[in-house]
């Protein structure tokens, strides 16, 4: 989300006269666009903009604006705090920083705008503008969210969930198509219940919209809240043939008394059938997931549900992170927290777990020939050089795996690899976080 925030940022900038800068030091104007998900991504934004403080010292008409959630929870504290701060814009202000950045070099000193507002600003064009050779890219569908998880803080600095047209989305996916984009990620903090309010069409309806659209290669969709993902929903997995066959499915914990505090709305029970389903209907599916170690209140009971959920799923990939108290959110007040030794403990327990299944569900792919999305060259192969032998590529499978390859320099199938194109790839090696293997030209 906040990648494609900063897009539109930094499509603002550029239509103001700004241009891009290859150091900070260098720059004119800074904006941070902040995340507070989580206390180490906010610790980060604060010690950088602490650093800004020097520089602002020696180039007094330099301008910095602070956005982003940090930004729409401390609000004017900001200020006090990095009194050499300009302004501060919320998350839903991106599209009054025209008038921000005038107000700032027309000589006011402070200027902040957190409002939330009710409906979306609507820009298709900025996505594009900035996605040439890229070949995947995100198209934010809605935003916000009214799930209140106890312990998650973008209700608050998100605002309520809404949901943009389809008309407008679709316009938005065709422009990128246009510049050359072959996979789109429709995001959401929770797409799967995209259009309820709003009365839009649904969210299968959405997928399959998109799907029609004769030119694009590849679909996605992230984030999905267990709850709402529908029958409907897992259906589209075996009838859109451009949907890829991966999703993430966040869990957060494998203990039910522990889902009832963080106020996820579903079972153990529930997660299982749909994960059971999901794997019937779609036998190739990828699953990842997220999961909160250490929640107040977890006791070893509990982490070992979390743990048998681990072994009876065997998640293609795992995120896992230490729970952390989230400012006014509710479970920051819950007693029984767990020190940081024993939060860190359950967390690299659970990544070992997951790292025999990670591995093993990427040792399946080996000899299999995968259908690769070249996003880019690998990051052995940083430019393009006519004295290398070979270059050096990197992609995706339709489950979200990173398959690593290299092409003989110059040969005949050069133009065949490029960003962009989908190539077959013999898988021959599975690593932890990755796959390598041949292109099958060769
Ligand atoms: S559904 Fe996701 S974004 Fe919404 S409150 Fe829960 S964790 Fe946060």
């Amino acid at each position: 989300m906040n990648v494609y925030d900063s897009d539109h940022i930094a499509y603002i900038l550029l239509s103001l006269g700004y241009n891009k800068t290859d150091s900070y030091e260098s720059a004119d104007l800074i904006i941070l666009n902040t995340c507070s998900i989580r206390e180490k991504a906010e610790e980060k934004a604060f010690s950088f903009i602490g650093r800004l403080n020097k520089l602002k010292k020696k180039k007094p008409d330099l301008i910095i604006g602070i956005g982003g959630c940090v930004a729409q929870q401390e609000k004017e504290k900001i200020f006090t705090r990095m009194p050499y701060v300009n302004f501060i814009f919320g998350t839903h202000a991106i599209s009054h920083l025209p008038d921000i950045i005038k107000e700032v070099k027309t000589g006011a000193k402070k200027v902040i705008n957190t409002k939330f507002t009710s409906n979306i600003h609507e820009n298709s064009n900025f996505n594009s503008f900035n996605s040439k050779q890229a070949a995947s890219k995100f198209v934010t569908i809605m935003r916000g969210c009214e799930n209140y998880c106890t312990y998650c803080v973008v209700p608050y600095v998100r605002g309520k969930e809404i949901s943009r047209r389809p008309d407008a989305i679709l316009k938005e996916i065709n422009l990128l198509i246009d510049s050359g984009v072959k996979e789109i990620t429709l995001l959401g903090q929770n797409v799967n219940s995209y259009g309820k309010k709003e009365n839009l069409c649904s969210f299968p309806q959405l997928l399959s919209m998109v799907n029609d659209l004769h030119r694009i290669k590849r679909l996605r969709f992230t984030t999905s809240h267990p709850k709402d993902l529908t029958d409907n929903l897992i259906t589209s997995f075996k009838d859109l043939d451009k949907l890829c066959n991966h999703i993430h499915l966040p869990i957060q914990s494998g203990s039910n008394k522990i889902l009832k505090k963080m106020n996820r709305k579903y079972t153990v029970e529930n997660y299982l059938n749909k994960i059971d389903t999901l794997r019937k209907r779609c036998p190739d599916i990828a699953i990842s997931s997220d999961i909160i170690v250490g929640f107040p209140g977890e006791s070893i009971s509990d982490f070992n549900e979390t743990i048998s959920l681990i072994k009876r799923v065997e998640f293609d990939g795992l995120f896992v992170f230490g729970y952390s108290d989230r400012q006014n959110v509710p479970s920051s007040s819950f007693s029984d927290k767990l020190s940081e030794k024993e939060k860190n403990r359950r967390l690299n327990a659970l990544l070992d777990i997951q790292e025999k299944y990670t591995k093993k569900k990427n040792s399946v792919l080996v000899n299999s020939v995968q259908h690769v999305l070249i996003e880019g060259f690998s990051k052995k192969q940083k430019t393009k050089k006519t004295s290398d032998k070979f270059i050096q590529w990197s992609g995706r499978t339709s489950s979200n795996k990173i398959v690593n390859f290299k092409v003989e320099n110059n040969s005949k199938f050069n133009d065949c690899y490029k960003t962009g194109n989908i190539v077959e790839i013999k898988i021959e090696k599975a690593f932890s976080n990755s796959l390598a293997g041949i292109p099958l030209h060769e």
